[in-house]
């Protein structure tokens, strides 16, 4: 036994020693997360960027691939065996095929290798052979990263605000009703449970849909492979009597068990590791739904935001240790519903409604920047006279209906101020017009050797993700 013991920690210690040697020598990793709330545009992004690293030819901000140092891009078997890889060949081949259309969605956490043989720049170029660098792309919802803001709460004030908010939406009204022929502290019983789980499930779904984006457990909306399991059966009930076997108490009890078992291990297995982050936001969308789904965002933003400043959660601040992100990008999507005149203005909204979170917070050195980027170009520009007026406008195929249509889509103002400060105040409607947004379908394409798909600024958006470290 205590021989068996001995070569065990010997065994462990050899292991160790040459894990460190190569480590010294193996390449470096670096690991962007790629988060955004639901329909944000992760899926196409992360399959626009592979696809465009692998074949370069319109990455031209990215300076190691224009200086041609990238000597090789090509995929490899993920360091991580238990995460499900990311589905880039499938997502490519909906974008890229004879009949082009919107990939599925990201529904869990999932991931790629992209691996690079670089030369190396500056005085070392005549000297070092090249080098390998491997950028692991971690994709994960950000509903996900939501749950954090559940750590700092018991079930009581979780409850008490989830229901204040349910109550005050029409979406919720339904739930709210279904509380009244319950008794919380009556005897639990699975059925009763579970149809109050997916209850407040359907709530989050609408109140979603409606452009709510403090939608929380954020695992009800995107279970992934944990539907049904008793850690997502729960539901916030009105506070009272919880006395033992009752329906509240174990509302209460699978809460810290969702908590303990479902938030706290994403965030070791996944959120801790990243070095680099983008986090994509829909903002064309938000803007169109008006003034409260503006406001919401932003909020969303902050609670998104919390998760990169690990000093205000106990947890975190444990889990992370010194280690931080970082570079984190803020990433306006789908760009290419704006002619390139009004891009710089989506990306000063961008920033803008990240600022107040973005000063508050200590990113503890993190370097944030703002863009607007489509992952997919799926319009083309054209100016035209409207009404005696010259217009820029957007051209594309619908989704819904397959016809051409040009859009003009609205002047984004040029003073973020002028969207932020009535969605503040909470105004109905905007005071001065609308702004429409389609759904284009992608365009079919014929790419040319050496050309990705066609994109707005996935380049200079890979040159300050990860360029400084090829
Ligand atoms: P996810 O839920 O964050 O993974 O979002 P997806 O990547 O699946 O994108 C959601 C939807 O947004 C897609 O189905 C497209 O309709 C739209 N979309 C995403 N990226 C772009 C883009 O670059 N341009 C345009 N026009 N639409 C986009």
């Amino acid at each position: 036994m205590v021989i068996g013991t001995i070569t065990d920690t010997l065994g462990h210690q050899i292991a160790g020693v040459s894990q460190g040697l190569t480590g010294l020598f193996s390449a470096p990793v670096i690991r962007l997360g790629v988060t955004g709330l639901s329909r944000a545009g992760k899926t196409v992004f992360i399959t626009s960027l592979v696809a465009n690293l692998l074949e370069r030819g319109r990455m031209p901000g990215l300076e190691a691939a224009r200086t041609g140092r990238i000597e090789a891009a090509y995929l490899q078997p993920q360091p991580d065996d238990t995460v499900p890889r990311f589905d880039f060949e499938n997502h490519l081949a909906a974008l890229t095929g004879p009949k082009p259309h919107w990939p599925e969605s990201t529904r869990a956490v999932s991931e790629l290798r992209v691996s690079f043989r670089v030369r190396p720049a500056g005085f070392l170029a005549g000297l070092a052979g090249p080098r390998v660098v491997h950028l692991d792309i971690v994709d994960y919802p950000g509903e996900w990263l939501l749950d954090l803001g559940l750590l700092s709460q018991d079930y009581a004030d979780w409850a008490r605000d989830a229901l204040a908010r349910a109550a005050s939406r029409p979406e919720g009204a339904d739930y709210i009703a279904r509380l009244s022929e319950i008794a919380p502290d009556g005897p639990h019983d699975e059925q009763r449970i579970t149809a109050l789980a997916q209850g407040w499930a359907e709530y989050l779904r609408a109140a979603q849909h409606a452009g709510y984006a403090d939608c929380t457990p954020g695992r009800f909306l995107l279970p992934g492979d944990l539907e049904g399991s008793p850690a997502l059966t729960f539901a916030p009930l009105p506070q009272g009597a919880a006395p033992r076997g009752s329906l509240a108490r174990e509302c209460e009890r699978r809460f810290a068990a969702y908590k303990a078992q479902v938030v706290k291990p994403f965030f070791r297995a996944h959120f801790a590791r990243i070095d680099r982050q983008v986090v994509l936001v829909d903002v064309l969308e938000a803007i169109h739904r008006g003034p409260a789904a503006l406001a919401d965002l932003r909020q969303a933003m902050a609670g998104i935001l919390s998760a990169f400043r690990p000093g205000r959660n106990a947890f975190l601040a444990g889990l992370m240790g010194q280690k931080r992100v970082d570079k984190i990008l803020f990433a306006a999507t789908k760009a290419d519903h704006l002619h390139h005149s009004q891009h710089d203005r989506l990306a000063a909204i961008m920033g803008a409604l990240v600022d107040a979170a973005r000063r508050r917070a200590d990113f503890a050195g993190a370097r944030t920047r703002a863009m607007a980027l489509a992952a997919l170009r799926a319009t083309v520009e054209e100016s035209r006279m409207v009404d005696g007026v010259m217009r820029d406008l957007v051209r594309g195929t619908l989704l819904e209906t397959g016809a051409q249509v040009a859009l003009d889509p609205g002047d984004l103002p040029t003073d973020p101020a002028r969207l932020l400060s009535p969605a503040a105040t909470g105004e109905k409607a905007w005071s001065d017009g609308d702004y429409a947004v389609m759904r284009f379908a992608p365009a079919p394409l014929t790419l040319r050797a050496g050309e990705g798909p066609p994109h707005i600024r996935l380049d200079h958006v890979a040159e300050f993700l990860f360029g400084d470290r090829l």
